[in-house]
């Protein structure tokens, strides 16, 4: 019988993370330990450091299937595959949310044998980074409902508070709450809520900060929310304004610091924060990126969803904010997922269909495209081979791929690890030094409407975002409020190239609509809502979480 996840991981000797600090040259007076397997390694680090910067490898997806296609897989055994050629590679990749380990997804530590280690760990708890959040992001709250029981003195619209009180779990109770109810003396009534932690900002804004001070001035930033007044008169009220990135910051201070772990293989891996994909950037934090840049040679990083979505955002916003771009792009497609955008319904992916596998390679070219002509970076094309592919059907993409003249290699790390990525390895190695000419898919100038048009028209191949009167006001009260020239940072489906899931493959001649904008100010990017987007999931009718259990020994089984 295949082995779950957790018993591989079980099964590994891990070194201690002193050893694995050491293979990647991490001094000893940088690594704060917690416990024998994971640690911290001090920002500062990055200061101090004169190494030169490491190449920089993107794994991005096609549009996937609910399931997800491997990304955080391929991310791993890319590594494993490069430290068994000899290479200096170091992964980084997002802390798992309690929400999804609980509800359908599972864990996000990778699979088979392609993993990162202690997998229980850190899908649980880890080093108590997303409590850190929820902290912080649940002490503004209370200085917010605070400030308006004393007497409110900054004017503050309880009925324009923007800020929601967060938790880490996928909690649908608590989506719309009533609060401050019993009287007088127990606060103001208001109608409020609570958004997962990775969906607060308080998370894009740790993955965005460089240091404490930056990570300070971010947090002051924060709009918690709008004065009385007719829309004109309306002034934002900042978190600054209430005296609180002091202490917010405080509370974060350790939570700044990347993680240090190994893969199953011991090759070093960062793990650091993990903001949500729809409303946020969705990728680890820019310290653990320049952090695995910097002791590294090859740093393999993944952006969430696909490359529509994750790549995206990752280039436009990251990148942008970081100073920093990839070097080569891998683009990870699966039989299964080429299917669905073919056209099969999700019970029937398991069997063969070479008709529908070809109808859903369209969409696999747009992302290719996209990498190669919209941004102009160097890409290949990972086929994530899973066990019920056929020889037939991973032939078909291989064919496909080299008739339109596309990099492709097959890649086994979940069945083999490092050893199944070694073509992959030596595909990207190659990549690494072809000559790039990377550009954004927008530059910040220009009104916000030209910049959601070219995403759409560039990344997704639609032909213009259309907005909702209620978006077209927003644009006008964030243009007047100086945010202009942000970066976008998209809500959208993950699951077509469209604002409809049910549109799969490469769709053409469909607008965007825009439903709603707000703007993230301490993240510094405009986020543009396309439907209805889920900051607080719920569980599914059997959650992950009923087969989790841990026996005397404290061994835990269940997690996948
Ligand atoms: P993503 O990062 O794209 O969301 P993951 O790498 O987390 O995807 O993989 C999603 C799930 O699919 C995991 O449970 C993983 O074990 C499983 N998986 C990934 N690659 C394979 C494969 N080649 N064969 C079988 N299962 C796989
Ligand atoms: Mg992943």
């Amino acid at each position: 019988m295949m082995k779950t996840d957790i018993e591989i991981a079980q099964e590994c000797m891990m070194e201690p993370i002193t050893k694995v600090a050491e293979k990647a040259g991490i001094p000893e007076e940088y690594l704060e330990q917690y416990g024998k397997y994971k640690a911290k390694i001090d920002y500062n680090f990055l200061k101090k450091s004169d190494k030169e910067d490491g190449k920089l490898i993107l794994v991005t997806a096609i549009n996937p299937t609910p399931a997800g296609e491997g990304k955080t897989t391929t991310t791993v055994g890319l590594a494993d595959a490069l430290q068994r050629m000899g290479k200096k590679p170091m992964v980084a990749l997002r802390e798992p949310s309690l929400g999804p380990v609980f509800g359908m997804k599972g864990g996000a530590a990778g699979g088979g044998y392609a993993q990162v280690v202690p997998m229980e760990d850190i899908n649980l708890h880890f080093t108590g980074d997303f409590h850190a959040i929820g902290a912080a992001n649940n002490l503004l709250a209370a200085m917010i409902d605070n400030h308006i029981y004393q007497g409110n003195d900054l004017n503050i619209d309880p009925r324009k508070i923007v800020w929601k009180r967060c938790v880490d779990m996928n909690d649908r109770q608590l989506r719309f709450i009533t609060d401050g109810l019993g009287g007088r003396v127990n606060g103001v009534p208001r109608e409020d809520g609570y958004d997962i932690t990775v969906a607060s900002e308080i998370m894009a804004i740790l993955c965005l900060s460089k240091d404490i001070a930056d990570l300070k001035e971010r947090l002051g930033k924060i709009i918690v929310g709008y004065t009385y007044g007719k829309i004109a008169d309306q002034k934002p009220v900042t978190a600054h304004d209430l005296h609180a990135e002091g202490a917010m910051c405080a509370l974060l201070k350790d939570a700044l610091k990347p993680n240090l772990v190994q893969t199953l293989e011991h090759t070093p891996a960062i793990v650091h924060g993990g903001p949500f994909a729809n409303i946020a950037h969705g990728c680890n934090s820019l310290t653990a990126t320049r952090m695995a840049m910097k002791l590294a040679d090859y740093a393999i990083t993944e952006a969430g969803f696909g490359e529509d979505l994750g790549a995206e955002k990752f280039l436009d916003i990251k990148c942008r904010m970081a100073g920093i771009k990839p070097d080569a792009v891998v683009i990870v497609a699966t039989v299964r997922a080429l299917k669905y955008n073919g056209g099969v319904a999700k019970p029937d992916l398991n069997e063969e269909n070479l008709e529908a596998l070809e109808n859903g390679i369209p969409n696999l070219m747009k992302h290719v495209d996209n990498i190669k002509n919209v941004y102009g970076l160097p890409c290949v094309v990972a086929i994530n081979a899973f066990p019920t592919d056929t020889k037939a059907e991973l032939d078909l993409v291989e064919e496909k791929c080299k008739e339109v003249g596309v990099n492709v290699a097959l890649s086994e790390v979940w069945a083999k690890g490092g050893e199944g990525g070694l073509k992959l390895a030596e595909e990207v190695v190659r990549l690494c030094e072809e000559p790039g000419d990377f550009h954004y898919a927008y530059e910040l100038e220009g009104t916000i409407e030209d910049k959601l048009d070219q995403i759409v028209q560039k990344i997704y191949g639609g032909n213009k975002a259309v907005l909702t009167a209620a978006a077209q006001k927003q644009v006008k009260q964030l243009t007047d409020l100086g945010f202009g020239n942000a970066p976008i940072c998209m809500a959208k489906t993950q699951y077509s190239l469209t604002d409809d899931p049910k549109k799969l493959g490469a769709p053409k001649d469909f607008d965007i609509t825009v439903r709603n904008l707000k703007v993230s100010a301490g993240a510094g990017f405009i986020v543009a809502l396309t439907g209805d987007i889920m900051t607080m999931p719920g569980l599914p009718k059997v959650p992950a979480a009923e087969r989790i259990d841990v026996d005397d020994e404290g061994r835990i089984t269940g997690l996948f």
